[in-house]
């Protein structure tokens, strides 16, 4: 089967790599960025011109792109993939983005016979260089069965989650949550460490208690025991997710009081530079107003100032 790979950025250059190593006839386009796409096409991957060629020659189309703008512009824009879409071809779109823009693609792409699936991703770099990552797909269920095997070879659990959209909507909310999750554990430890305690031991001993949070495994080693943020997932892609939570929770009629408050942070920690860090930096951003540090390898260890 030949498909296309289009977004080839932290997340779809580990998995259009594990695209190829299956077997797949993978084809590819530049966006601005020309390196990632000729380390795809060392391992066997076809660069063609623009979206609509790689539409036009391949079967199934795969995007993991920033977010809704980048993929309407993708999808929908001049030389996109609709100018190449025909009955048959199948559109697995990867991104983390809006029902909304789903919804609208999958309208266009339907028109001229092409079909769609929304299978937006949780797991991080790791994972997507693994092969291990949670893919929540919203679509038909048998149009699901028959990309199956291509999708297993990004993602361990595949799971079916509801109509085109739905994929969107369940990741929306993993984010909301794994945002406030990490910053809810930033302000309890820095008040633990402005009371004395020391960081290590406030993870040893709450991860098996009740105030576990699996972001404290994510990003506590590695990331704010160490006081280092390269990404990872970067800090401004978390925002944009907080206000996809945010958006929605207002097209919706609905309070978001946490999701708005965390969105709130994530904005402060952008101003304040760190948008293209992990986006743990916001913890240690929340941290800092306390003048804590959950840093762990210096005699800072406990506070800061
Ligand atoms: P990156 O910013 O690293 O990569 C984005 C990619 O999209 C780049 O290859 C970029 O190309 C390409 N791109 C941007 N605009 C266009 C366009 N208009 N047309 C074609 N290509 C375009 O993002 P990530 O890979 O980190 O994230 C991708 C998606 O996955 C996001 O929705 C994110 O929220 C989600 N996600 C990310 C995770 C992570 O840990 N990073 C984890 C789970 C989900 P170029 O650089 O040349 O502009």
């Amino acid at each position: 089967m030949k498909v296309g790979f289009i977004g080839l950025g932290a997340m779809g250059l580990p998995m259009a790599k594990r695209v190829v190593g299956a077997g797949y006839q993978v084809l590819t386009t530049v966006h601005r960025n020309r390196a990632p796409a000729e380390e795809l096409a060392n391992l066997g991957a076809q660069i063609l011109s623009t979206p609509a060629e790689v539409a036009r020659n391949a079967e199934t189309v795969i995007t993991v792109l920033p977010a809704d703008a980048e993929l309407k512009e993708t999808a929908l824009g001049r030389d996109g993939l609709l100018h190449g879409f025909a009955a048959g071809k199948v559109l697995i779109d990867m991104t983390t983005a809006t029902a909304f823009s789903m919804q609208e693609v999958e309208a266009a792409l339907g028109k001229a016979g092409g079909r769609v699936l929304d299978a937006p991703v949780s797991g991080g770099t790791l994972a997507a260089a693994n092969g291990t990552l949670t893919i929540m797909v919203g679509g038909d269920a048998e149009l699901l069965e028959q990309v199956r095997p291509l999708l297993e070879t990004m993602g361990k659990n595949v799971l079916h989650v509801g109509s085109v959209g739905q994929g969107k909507v369940v990741k929306i909310v993993n984010q909301a949550m794994a945002a406030i999750h990490l910053l809810a554990m930033a302000e309890a430890f820095a008040l633990g460490a402005k009371c004395g305690a020391d960081p290590n031991v406030l993870y040893e001993v709450i991860k098996t208690s009740s105030g576990y949070s699996k972001m404290m495994d994510l990003r506590l080693p590695g990331f704010l025991f160490e006081g280092t943020f390269k990404p990872g997932f970067k800090l401004d892609l978390m925002k944009k997710d907080l206000n996809l939570a945010v958006d929605s929770a207002q097209a919706k009629g609905i309070p978001l009081m946490f999701g708005s408050l965390a969105a709130q942070v994530f904005s402060a920690a952008s101003t304040a530079g760190r948008g293209g860090e992990d986006f743990s930096a916001a913890a240690d951003l929340l941290a800092g107003l306390a003048g804590a540090t959950l840093e762990c390898h210096s005699e800072r260890s406990t506070q800061r100032g």
